[in-house]
């Protein structure tokens, strides 16, 4: 996901003003200009807040999600975004690394653990089988 790019107040109102003289669909005009439609709207959001509230309903449908690392509503640029931005999903994906290695460690001293009681169970029984069988309790 490429990083936000927050326009400056002269370009945002630039754009914005194309848009709506065009009267095509955010996320068409956005798509045939090349803008990403999340620049275009947070660029709004920064510099002409109440322009956007008062417009946002009226330019066809937008992709909102919520961030599943930070659980922000966000304005995304694809159906399937999943990430508010590019350091929450950079962020996802380092804590899914340190998950990753996290359970590896676990595994690991599990394993060690299991081997032990593996041996411990096998030098137990060598001594009974050795020696006597221990009276069932049951009889
Ligand atoms: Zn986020």
């Amino acid at each position: 996901m490429a990083k936000r790019q927050i326009r400056d107040k002269k370009t945002t109102r630039k754009m914005w003003d194309e848009l709506l003289e065009s009267r095509q669909m955010l996320r068409h005009w956005c798509y045939a200009g090349k803008v990403p439609a999340s620049d275009l709207i947070y660029s709004m959001l920064k510099h002409f807040p109440a322009e956007w509230e008062q417009w946002k309903d009226r330019l066809g449908k937008l992709h909102e999600g919520t961030c599943e690392f930070c659980t922000r509503h966000f304005y995304g640029n694809v159906k399937a975004q999943r990430f508010c931005d590019d350091v929450c999903a950079r962020n996802n994906w380092i804590s899914r690394q340190e998950d990753f290695h996290g359970n590896k460690r676990a595994r690991d001293t599990e394993y060690r653990e299991r081997k032990r009681e593996k041996k411990q169970a096998e030098t137990g029984q060598a001594a009974v089988e050795s020696g006597h069988e221990p009276e069932d309790p049951a009889r």
